[in-house]
C-alpha cells in the first residue's frame, strides 16, 4: 500500500466517524512560545487539550509534520527512528474515550489496513485495568497478546497538569528484523517490534501534592507513524525502503564514491536530514545559532558532514530539494511552491559550512596533536569554546570528531566560557539600550496602567508612582532625571519595533518633559523624563500631552511598514517574514528574510507600489478579535512576537493587508502623503534590511535633493534639464585633459632624463652621474633613476634633491659595476654624512636622506672623487 493511499485511509476513516479533518499545522509552534518545533500531532492542538481555547469540532483527525531532535542520535542506526516524519492522529477533546479509541484503531488496523493479526501485539499500562478488559474482552484479544509495561513506556506525564496511561500497538517485523537475544520481545530496542501506535489516555491531573486527580474532561491523543504503517504495509525493513523515501536514498547512494556505498549509517542519516532540512525550511525556519534556527543548522552541517564521508561533493542538500519536493508535494504543495527559495536557503547555508569546516577542520587538527602529544585524552573548553565562537564550529560536530579518534570534550568549561560570553553580552547590550537592573521598577510591580493613546493624545490621569533613581519619592524637584507612572496614559510605551512617545506631563504645580516612554518588566508603562518646571507631587492629578507631530511621524511611519510588508511579499514571494523593525517619526526599518540582495529595479517597482496605495488613499481600520479569528481572516502574524488569545488587534489597510499589531496608525493611507526606500543591504546569512522615509521626511529629501541638483547645476552654468548633458560633457572633457597632463608630465620627465643623461661623466673607465633633480619623495627619485638605467646599461647613479625641506638621495649600482667593487650602500652613506644625515640599503641600490639643504651640490659634487676611492680600494687588494 502506498504511503499517500494510508494517509488517506486514515483520514478517510476517522471522518467517517464524524472527526474533523484538519490540515498539517506548520512545524513552527504558532501559539506555544516554550516548543522549538512541533514534535507530535497533538502538539499544535495543546490550547484545545488544556481548555484554554475551544475546539473547532469536539473531534479532530489530522496527519502533522513532525521533528523530534531528541530522537537525532538514533537516526541511521535504527530503521525505524526518523527526526522528521508524519504522524497520524484522532484526538479527542472531552468527548469519546478509552474504548471507541482502542476499537476504531484495531478496526482500522485489521480491516482498513489489513494487517495480518497473528503479527500484532499490544501493550497497556500494568495498573490500567479498563484497557486490559477492553482489549481482552471487548475486542478478543488474547491475554497473552497484550503485555503490561511500566511507567518509562507506558504513562503519558509532563511535569503537572493533565496525563495519562497508554496503550500500543506493536507489529512483528519478523525474526529477521530483531537482535537474535534471547529475551528479545514487544518493547524491545531492536527493529523487530514496531510501535506503529499510541493511543494515550488523557485521565488525570497531576497535583502539586504528588496526587492523581480524575479529570473531569478527558482527552485522547493518538498517534501513529506514517512511515511506520508504511514499513509493515509495504514489508521493508526500514523506512529507507518505504516508497516516499527509497528514491532519495537512491539518490544518495548513487552520489556516493563506489567504495563508500556499504556504508548505512552516513546514507540513511543524509537521506533523512534532508527531508526534515527541506520541510523545515519550507516553514519559514532560517538557519541560526540559536533556537529551531540552530535545529536547521545542526541537522543540514551535521548532512553535509556525512556527505563528506561518503565521497560527496557540490552542495548536497541543495541538489535534492526537488527530488524531495516531487515526492512530497502531492500531500504538501507548500513544498513545490516554495522549492526555489528552499533551494537558495540551503545552498547558501551549505556554502558557509564548507568554508567553516575546512578552516575549523585545520585547527581542530592542530588541537588534536597539541593534546595527543601531552599525552591527554581530553580537549580542553577554552578550545572548544574558540572553535565554536570565533570559527563556527558547532561543538557536537567537535564532539563528534573527537569521539571518532577516543578523545573527549571538556564540556562543562565549554559551558563555563559560554555562560562568560552570553554574561558580556547581556551586559554590553543592557549598557546600549541605557536600561539597568529590572529591580530598579520593583516599586511599580503591583500597579496598573491604561493606555488611552489609540484614542487620545491628551488624558487626565494621577501620578501613582514617582522614582528617582529606582527610588519612591513623595516630591519631584526641578531638574530632576525622573520616571513617572500615571493610572490612566496616552503615552505609547515602545514596544513592536514603535519607538516610545514624547510629550508632556502637567499639574497645577509643575511640568515634567518626557523623553522617552516603555513597559516594565511587569508590563507597567513608564515615563522618563526631566522635571522642566516647579515640583510634582506623587498622588497629583495630572495632565498628560503626547507630542502630536512626532506621533503623527511615528503613525506614517508604522503604516507605512505594513504597506511595505505586503508590496515585499507581491515583489519577492510569500516567503518575506519580518524579522525586525524600527518604527520612528522619521525613519524606518525593516528588517526581512531573503536569500539575494534585492535589485534596484525591484526597490523601485516596491516603492512605488507602496506610493500607489498611498494614493489610493485606502482607510486603515482597527478591530480587534480572537487570535484564531484572525488568523482565519489570513492576518499575518509575527513569529517573534506573543499575541493573546482572546483579543489581538488587527490593523488593516484596504484590502491590501492585514496585520497583527498593537501599534499606532495613520486613518486612512493617504496621510502618509510620500514612500521612499534609502537603502538596503544584507544584515547576516537570508536576512536583508531596507530603510525608508515617509510623510514630511520624504518630503524634505526631494527638497534637499532638488538643492542639490540646482547647485551643481548652477555651478555648471547651465539648467537642471541640461544638466545630465552637461555632466557628460564636463566629464569626458575631464578625461581628455587627465590624458593630456599624463602625457606632457610624461615628455617632461623623459626631457629631464636626456638632459641628466648628457651629464654622465667618464670616471676611470665607468660611467658616474650625480645630480640634484626634482622630486617629491623617493619614490619619485627612483622612477627617475630607473628611467635613467633605461638607457645605459652600466652606471652609477646617485640623484638628490630637496622636498619639504629636507635631502632626500637614492643611489644604484648595476651589477656589473657591484663586481667591479662599486657599493652604492657606502656610497650614499658618505654623500648623506655630507649632508648631515645618513641612508643604507644594498650594493646594487641605496636611499638615504639629510637635513642640509645647503650642502646637497657639494655633496653631489663629492660622488666623482668617492667612486675613485672605491676603485682604488680593490685595485689595491
Ligand atoms: P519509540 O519508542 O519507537 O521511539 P515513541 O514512544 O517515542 O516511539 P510516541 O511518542 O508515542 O513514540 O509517538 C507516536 C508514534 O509516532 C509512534 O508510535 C511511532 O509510530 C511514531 N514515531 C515516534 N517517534 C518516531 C520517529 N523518531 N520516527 C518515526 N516515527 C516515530
Ligand atoms: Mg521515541
Amino acid at each position: 500500500m502506498q504511503s499517500s493511499t494510508i494517509r488517506e485511509l486514515f483520514l478517510d476513516y476517522f471522518s467517517s466517524k464524524d472527526h474533523l479533518v484538519m490540515p498539517s499545522f506548520s512545524l513552527i509552534p504558532q501559539s506555544d512560545p516554550t516548543l522549538l518545533l512541533i514534535g507530535a500531532g497533538m502538539a499544535p492542538l495543546k490550547p484545545f487539550f488544556t481548555g484554554e481555547k475551544k475546539p473547532p469540532h469536539p473531534r479532530v483527525a489530522t496527519c502533522q509534520k513532525c521533528v523530534r531532535t531528541p530522537d537525532v542520535e538514533r537516526v541511521g542506526h535504527t530503521g525505524r527512528h526518523a527526526t522528521f516524519f508524519e504522524m497520524l492522529g484522532n484526538f479527542s477533546f472531552g468527548d469519546y474515550f478509552k474504548e471507541e479509541a482502542i476499537a476504531w484503531a484495531w478496526d482500522l488496523v485489521l480491516n482498513g489496513y489489513r494487517l495480518p493479526e497473528d503479527r500484532l501485539w499490544v501493550s497497556i499500562y500494568y495498573e490500567d485495568e479498563e484497557a486490559f478488559k477492553i482489549w481482552n474482552e471487548k475486542i478478543g484479544v488474547p491475554a497473552d497478546r497484550i503485555k503490561r509495561m511500566g511507567k518509562e513506556d507506558n504513562f503519558w506525564e509532563i511535569g503537572l497538569g493533565p496525563c495519562g496511561p497508554c496503550s500500543e500497538i506493536y507489529y512483528d517485523m519478523g525474526e529477521e528484523a530483531g537482535c537474535d537475544r534471547p529475551d528479545c520481545d514487544v518493547g524491545c530496542d531492536c527493529d523487530r517490534y514496531l510501535e506503529i501506535w499510541n493511543l494515550v489516555f488523557t485521565q488525570f491531573s497531576r497535583e502539586a501534592s504528588g496526587e492523581l486527580v480524575e479529570l473531569k474532561q478527558k482527552n485522547i491523543d493518538t498517534g501513529a507513524g506514517l512511515e511506520r504503517l508504511a514499513m509493515a504495509l509495504q514489508g521493508v525493513y526500514s523506512i529507507y525502503d518505504i516508497d516516499m523515501v527509497k528514491p532519495v536514498y537512491d539518490h544518495f547512494y548513487n552520489l556516493a564514491e563506489t567504495d563508500r556505498r556499504d556504508q548505512e549509517v552516513p546514507l540513511r542519516v543524509i537521506t533523512e536530514h534532508s527531508r526534515g532540512i527541506t520541510f523545515m525550511i519550507g516553514d519559514g525556519v532560517i538557519p541560526s545559532n540559536e533556537g529551531r534556527g540552530y535545529v536547521l543548522r545542526r541537522l543540514l552541517r551535521r548532512a553535509v558532514r556525512f556527505g563528506k564521508l561518503l565521497g560527496m561533493e557540490g552542495n548536497i542538500i541543495t541538489d535534492a530539494v526537488p527530488l524531495i519536493a516531487d515526492i512530497m508535494g502531492p500531500a504538501y504543495p507548500e513544498l513545490k511552491e516554495r522549492e526555489e527559495y528552499i533551494r537558495q536557503i540551503t545552498r547558501l547555508e551549505e556554502q558557509r559550512f564548507q568554508e567553516t569546516l575546512s578552516q575549523g577542520m585545520d585547527i581542530l587538527e592542530e588541537y588534536i596533536e597539541n593534546i595527543r602529544a601531552k599525552g591527554e585524552t581530553v580537549l580542553p573548553g577554552d578550545l572548544a569554546f574558540k572553535l565554536y565562537d570565533t570559527y563556527g564550529f558547532p561543538l557536537d560536530l567537535t564532539a563528534e570528531i573527537l569521539e571518532e579518534k577516543d578523545l573527549g570534550i571538556d564540556r562543562e568549561g565549554f559551558d563555563e566560557n559560554l555562560k562568560a560570553q552570553q554574561e558580556r553580552a547581556r551586559a554590553a547590550a543592557r549598557v546600549s539600550a541605557g536600561e539597568e537592573d529590572a529591580s530598579k521598577y520593583k516599586p511599580a510591580e503591583n500597579m496598573t496602567t491604561i493606555f488611552t493613546g489609540y484614542e487620545t493624545l491628551e488624558q487626565e490621569g494621577k501620578l501613582i508612582l514617582a522614582l528617582v533613581d529606582g527610588k519612591e519619592q513623595e516630591e519631584l524637584k526641578k531638574d530632576q532625571k525622573v520616571e513617572v507612572l500615571i493610572d490612566y496614559t496616552p503615552f505609547y510605551a515602545e514596544a513592536g519595533g514603535q519607538i516610545g512617545d514624547t510629550g508632556y506631563i502637567e499639574s497645577t504645580s509643575g511640568l515634567i518633559k518626557v523623553e522617552n516612554t516603555f513597559f516594565s518588566p511587569w508590563g507597567q508603562i513608564i515615563h522618563q523624563g526631566v522635571v522642566e518646571e516647579g515640583r510634582l507631587s506623587s498622588g497629583e492629578k495630572v495632565i498628560a500631552r503626547v507630542d502630536s507631530g512626532r506621533r503623527q511621524g511615528i503613525c506614517r511611519s508604522h503604516t507605512s511598514t505594513h504597506l511595505l510588508h505586503r508590496a515585499l511579499r507581491n515583489a519577492l514571494g510569500q516567503h518575506i517574514n519580518q524579522a525586525g523593525s524600527l518604527v520612528a517619526p522619521d525613519r524606518i526599518r525593516f528588517d526581512f528574510n531573503h536569500f539575494s540582495a534585492v535589485t534596484p529595479e525591484e526597490i523601485q517597482a516596491i516603492e512605488e507600489e507602496v506610493n500607489k496605495m498611498i494614493l489610493a488613499n485606502v482607510p486603515v481600520q482597527v478591530e480587534m478579535k480572537s487570535l484564531e479569528e484572525a488568523e482565519q481572516l489570513g492576518a499575518t502574524a509575527i513569529f517573534t512576537e506573543k499575541y493573546e488569545e482572546d483579543a489581538v488587534r488587527m490593523v488593516s489597510a484596504g484590502d491590501y493587508t492585514l496585520e497583527l499589531c498593537g501599534g499606532t496608525h495613520v486613518s486612512s493611507s493617504g496621510e502618509i502623503g510620500l514612500f521612499k526606500i534609502v537603502s538596503e543591504e544584507g544584515i547576516g546569512s537570508g536576512l536583508r534590511r531596507i530603510e525608508a522615509i515617509a510623510g514630511m521626511n520624504a518630503y524634505k529629501q526631494t527638497v534637499e535633493r532638488d538643492r542639490l541638483i540646482e547647485k551643481i547645476s548652477s555651478s555648471l552654468n547651465t539648467s537642471e534639464s541640461r544638466l545630465e548633458q552637461k555632466f557628460e560633457e564636463h566629464m569626458s572633457d575631464h578625461k581628455a585633459l587627465q590624458k593630456a597632463y599624463h602625457e606632457m608630465k610624461q615628455r617632461l620627465a623623459a626631457s629631464e632624463v636626456k638632459t641628466l643623461l648628457s651629464e654622465v661623466k667618464d670616471v676611470e673607465g665607468v660611467n658616474v652621474l650625480s645630480a640634484k633633480v626634482t622630486a617629491e619623495n623617493q619614490e619619485t627619485l627612483r622612477m627617475v633613476m630607473d628611467e635613467v638605467k633605461n638607457h645605459i646599461s652600466s652606471v652609477v647613479v646617485v640623484l638628490g634633491s630637496v622636498s619639504d625641506g629636507k635631502v632626500i638621495l637614492v643611489g644604484s649600482a648595476t651589477s656589473d659595476l657591484v663586481n667591479k667593487g662599486i657599493r652604492a650602500d657606502q656610497l650614499l652613506k658618505e654623500v648623506a654624512r655630507r649632508v648631515g644625515g645618513g641612508g643604507g640599503g644594498k650594493p646594487e641600490l641605496a636611499q638615504a636622506g639629510g637635513k642640509d639643504t645647503a650642502a646637497l651640490p657639494a655633496a653631489l659634487a663629492s660622488v666623482e672623487e668617492l667612486v675613485r676611492g672605491q676603485l682604488k680600494t680593490v685595485g689595491q687588494a
